[in-house]
């Protein structure tokens, strides 16, 4: 009896660890693919809603996998499929696009892309936030599941995203039918590499990880004149200027110091020469928070310090301060906590504890939380990739030097160990859901 134990104890162990080796060995072995297709993707990179090339190339890598694929959907989207059997659907989505950002990194198979984007403006484009890495791990991930498809029962749905940094492009894939023309998928799944953390870990965040994002527009309207005869005009330089410092007052005293908030006033343009009082200044501004009822409260405020401001300058009640909240509003991403807690347990024994970093959460935004805010209520994850250098994270650790981070010009992620870790990470994160 007890030998029997033992060996079927053995026997369990010996299918384990064949199984971590079956996903080690298949980062190395197939890591010289995964680095030509990341070098074609960072050297060619495309800008939001026209990931024409981007999204054609990994079309035919992923029918050539023997997935059923899907174009144009929501734009530029693909919708891979591979079904294996009865079991979980699961959605694993990457992003596709670039920045306009000129790149300064010297590397080898830098981008010297320029191209018009939606407002027909030339750009220099960039992959200056690691969507070539996402799309590469997506990638390399689809692979193992196709060529792995006796370790797993069930959906695959591998979605390529356009326009995540305009934030449109979750949207524009929902509303093209993503839930209704395809399986409502039982889990979604995604990563962000991370300008801060090694290459080599990752991290994870449950429940409210990204904020909800908002760009709004402010239009101060005065009367113009002579700067020499002030008296008879309606300033709307000093107008904005006590505009500015009041709406500092909105996080500061009138939300809950408990709650996350953000104000920042990133542009303010009006005038032209110091003896001319001008009709207008325009300001930009950018809101987050995480709760709706903050998002709300902070715009209501808003408002009421604009109306106030055009009380105090004697404007009529017509030609108060106009806000005009921009339609590229990003929600809040929530990751599940049931979903992220069990991964994060899959990610410890693979990568060992050390190596896997509870984070706090960021007010930068994400469009992916829009996969699991829908009337379907799909639990999401979404983790970090760790991507710097070990020698620079330490150089920083030392304080010697500071880190480029995402949307920088000199972003360069370490691609071998972070690549090698995201497939690996992506894959058991996948067979796990899916067993
Ligand atoms: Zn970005
Ligand atoms: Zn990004």
């Amino acid at each position: 009896m007890k030998k029997t134990i033992t060996l079927v104890l053995s026997l369990i162990f010996l299918c384990n660890s064949m199984g971590l080796k079956g996903q080690n060995s298949f980062a190395e072995e197939q890591y010289p693919a995964l680095e030509e297709l990341y070098q074609y993707l960072h050297s060619n990179p495309e800008l939001s809603f026209l990931e024409e090339q981007t999204a054609a190339k990994l079309a035919t890598e992923m029918k050539t996998l023997g997935y059923e694929v899907t174009e144009k959907v929501g734009g530029t989207g693909l919708v891979c499929i591979l079904k294996n059997g009865s079991g979980k659907t699961v959605l694993v989505r990457t992003d596709m696009d670039a920045l306009p950002i000129k790149e300064d990194t010297n590397l080898p198979y830098s981008s010297n892309v320029m191209m018009k984007d939606i407002n027909d403006e030339e750009m220099p484009v960039m992959h200056a936030c690691g969507h070539d890495i996402h799309m590469t791990v997506w990638y390399g991930t689809a692979k193992y599941m196709a060529a792995n498809k006796s370790s797993w029962k069930g959906t695959l749905i591998f979605i390529a995203q356009p326009a995540e940094e305009r934030s449109g492009g979750a949207k524009a894939m929902l509303a093209d039918g993503l839930y209704e023309r395809f399986p409502v998928p039982d889990y979604a799944i995604s990563l962000h590499v991370s300008a801060v953390l090694r290459a080599g870990t990752v991290g994870w965040c449950p429940e409210y990880a990204m904020a909800n994002v908002d760009m709004m527009q402010i239009r101060i309207k005065g009367k113009g004149g002579h700067g020499a005869y002030p008296h008879t005009t309606i300033d709307p330089v000093s107008m904005s200027s006590r505009l500015i410092n009041d709406l500092q007052t909105i996080v500061s005293r009138e939300i809950s110091p408990l709650e996350p908030a953000v104000v920042t006033v990133g542009s303010i343009h009006g005038g032209t020469k110091g003896n001319v009082i001008p009709d207008e200044v325009v300001l930009e501004l950018t809101l987050r928070s995480y709760t709706d009822e903050v998002r709300n409260k902070i715009i209501e405020l808003i408002k009421r310090k604009c109306k106030a401001i055009g009380l105090s300058a004697g404007l009529p009640e017509n030609r108060y301060p106009e806000v005009i909240l921009h339609d590229e509003f990003t929600p809040a991403l929530f990751n599940d906590l049931a979903l992220n807690e069990r991964i994060a347990l899959v990610f410890e024994k693979e990568f060992g504890v050390e190596n896997v970093i509870k984070t706090d959460p960021v007010m930068g935004g994400e469009d992916f939380g829009r996969y699991g805010r829908t009337e379907d209520k799909v639990p999401i994850m979404m983790f970090w990739l760790g991507a710097v250098e070990t020698e620079k994270y330490e150089a920083a650790e030392r304080g010697d030097i500071q880190l480029p981070s995402l949307h920088n010009s000199r972003f360069q992620p370490d691609p071998e160990p972070t690549l090698k870790t995201g497939v690996k990470a992506l894959t058991v994160g996948i067979l796990e859901l899916m067993n």
